[in-house]
């Protein structure tokens, strides 16, 4: 029998294994992300709606999660849309719960947190991973194709509220497109919006799957790692994200001359900035590119008063 509600489970790096519950009809949106991997919006709205039967949600979930229980990590609601557009949002959190032993979490697009039922309903969940795309109206507008009610402004402030309302884990998803919402300026004004919020992590990522509107580029992994130490900057607890950072996940003592040279020939960095990539320890790190300067694997220079290292190419 074809699942209609459940998939997966699938791996995710910050939730585990996942079993997924769909419920949005695709594809139903607050907005029309132009980075989406569903595809373009076929209806822009902010009004919530109970599109399917929550028994019938709830019979498949306990069926499917029957099976693969043992082998789960978190229960995942998301959509092929916005999930917190089912009106049914509470009560199907509820009865997944009374089935269900493990965490349940939610990916939100954030736009319907204005709305204090959504946030009611989200206080069930144990997880919940919002977006935050932009911080200006210029840019919400280019990124996220918003539907036309939607003031990112009130958003930003309703989520930074909430985030502090809710007790249960925060993990924050920043997309960052390139030439759109990847300027200083932006990245600067989203980290403004991270201060206010009370998080457990950021996670920065970019386009790595085909878009809904072709032409939007992601960031390269040079400017990923440009943009993870801007943000790493303002104090924020950020994730490594693209396909070189994320292969940074177990970095040793032993591993770490090898790492420090791959990133090094991506970008020059200081000491500072390589502890903050690889989250080592300051006076080991000086120590691994003292010795590596003097065995000639790698150069210092100072620049504006800081020393950076570069990395053979
Ligand atoms: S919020 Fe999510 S589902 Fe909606 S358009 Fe953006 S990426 Fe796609």
């Amino acid at each position: 029998m074809t699942n209609k509600y459940i998939f997966g489970p699938v791996p995710s790096r910050r939730l585990g294994r996942s079993l997924g519950v769909d419920i949005i009809p695709s594809k139903i949106c607050t907005l029309d992300c132009v980075y989406c991997e569903v595809g373009k919006t076929t209806e822009l709205t902010c009004a919530r709606e109970s599109w399917f039967s929550t028994d019938d949600i709830i019979d498949e979930f306990s069926r499917e999660y029957e099976k693969v229980k043992d082998n789960i990590d978190v229960v995942t609601i998301t959509g092929s849309g916005e999930p917190t557009l089912n009106r049914n949002l509470a009560e199907i959190a509820r009865r997944i719960k009374e089935v269900s032993s493990h965490p349940i979490a939610i990916l939100t697009n954030s736009t319907t947190l204005t709305n204090k039922e959504v946030q009611n309903a989200l206080m069930l969940f144990d997880i919940v991973v919002p977006s935050l795309d932009a911080a200006t109206d210029g840019a919400f507008q280019a990124v996220n194709l918003p539907a036309p009610e939607l003031d990112i402004v009130e958003i930003n402030k309703a989520l930074a509220e909430f985030t502090h309302i809710f007790t249960g884990k925060i993990y924050l998803e920043v997309l960052l497109v390139k030439d759109i919402n990847d300027s200083k300026e932006e990245m600067s004004a989203i980290a403004d919006v991270i201060k206010r919020c009370r998080y457990d992590m950021v996670q920065v990522n970019t386009v790595f799957r085909p878009p809904a509107y072709s032409g939007t580029k992601g960031l390269n992994e040079e400017e990923l790692i440009d943009a993870f130490l801007y943000f790493k900057s303002f104090g924020i607890n950020v994730e490594p994200v693209g396909n070189f950072v994320k292969s940074l996940g177990g970095t040793t003592d032993e591993n770490l001359p090898e790492r420090v040279s791959a990133l090094l020939r991506m970008r020059p960095c200081t000491v500072n900035d390589i502890c903050a990539v690889f989250g080592s320890d300051e006076a080991k790190t000086a120590a691994v590119t003292d010795s590596m300067v003097k065995d000639g694997l790698i150069e210092e220079k100072i620049f504006k008063g800081q020393k950076f290292y570069f990395g053979r190419r």
